[in-house]
């Protein structure tokens, strides 16, 4: 599933794809995903230029310029567990490739789950595909953003700026569910999910089944480093292994090579070669190190 550096990742492959690009058509295949699609989708975005692509948690926000009538309006896009955003030179009828260009690839499986494509001044398209449709897109006033179900009630985003110690041993210390459910709750923290947070706490040494409010000071700066670490490493990984399409689907493609506890039960421990563990933890995997996470 993705998580904060995957929704990273993307973000900056929109950015860099289309930012200052005008919309020019949309069409909506169907009338909800996870939540219904707004139905004015079409008029709303038309004529509109993408001004700042931006990130909360896992929700990416494209941000589009006023127009007549219309403030600044908020494309509020969730990738749920399946959703992907595929940027494309469009392959229209009449458009002849360039001299040279390389050929037109077949089209892909999926695209019949594309549900929503946008289309673009200079040619592209941006589509959202989500076979299993848990993923979502809202339009919103810029001005009515905080307000908004979706994200009002998500905690900090932790990157590029981790939470300092002393906030998050303030955010921990109420709480009387496991550290790793603690931290992937939305509300203290937005953006981390079962693989990070499992790869964070083996980072920090901390066990995912340590009662959140037995964080010490000294766990406390071990964790707000881990995080720092881990999100880093991970955006890294992604910006180099997502180069020139923006994609994020619900296999873990390139960046599971890097990880050193996640989906990786009896491998050896990166630090002191006990085998990994595996646990159920409210119905999730958990991975760690008995050993070297207390
Ligand atoms: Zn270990």
């Amino acid at each position: 599933l993705p998580e904060l550096p995957e929704v990273e990742t993307v973000r900056r492959g929109l950015h860099r794809r289309l930012i200052g690009r005008t919309v020019r058509s949309v069409e909506v295949r169907r009338a909800d995903l996870r939540w219904p699609l707004p139905k004015d989708l079409a008029p709303r975005l038309k004529g509109r230029r993408l001004v700042q692509v931006g990130r909360r948690g896992k929700y990416l926000l494209l941000e589009f310029a006023p127009g007549p009538a219309l403030p600044n309006q908020v494309l509020l896009i969730h990738l749920g567990m399946t959703g992907r955003l595929i940027v494309r030179a469009k392959a229209g009828p009449g458009k002849r490739p360039l001299k040279g260009a390389a050929p037109e690839r077949k089209t892909a499986p999926e695209t019949a789950h594309e549900h929503v494509v946008f289309g673009f001044d200079d040619g592209q398209e941006l589509a959202f595909a989500d076979p299993r449709r848990f993923g979502s897109i809202d339009l919103v006033a810029m001005a009515d953003l905080d307000r908004h179900p979706r994200l009002r009630d998500l905690g900090p985003d932790p990157f590029p700026n981790a939470p300092a110690p002393d906030r998050l041993l303030a955010a921990l210390k109420g709480r009387t569910t496991s550290i790793k459910a603690a931290l992937t709750d939305q509300k203290l923290m937005a953006g981390l999910g079962n693989i990070y947070v499992s790869e964070i706490l083996h980072e920090a040494m901390i066990s995912p089944r340590r009662p959140a409010n037995k964080v010490s000071d000294a766990d406390a700066e071990a964790l707000s480093a881990a995080i720092r670490k881990v999100l880093g490493e991970g955006v890294a990984a992604g910006g180099a292994s997502l180069r020139d399409y923006v994609q994020a689907n619900g296999d873990l493609g390139n960046f599971q090579a890097q990880f050193k506890v996640y989906d990786r039960e009896g491998h050896p421990c990166p630090r002191c070669g006990q085998p990994i563990k595996r646990v159920e933890q409210g119905g999730r995997a958990t991975f760690y190190c008995a050993r070297c996470q207390r």
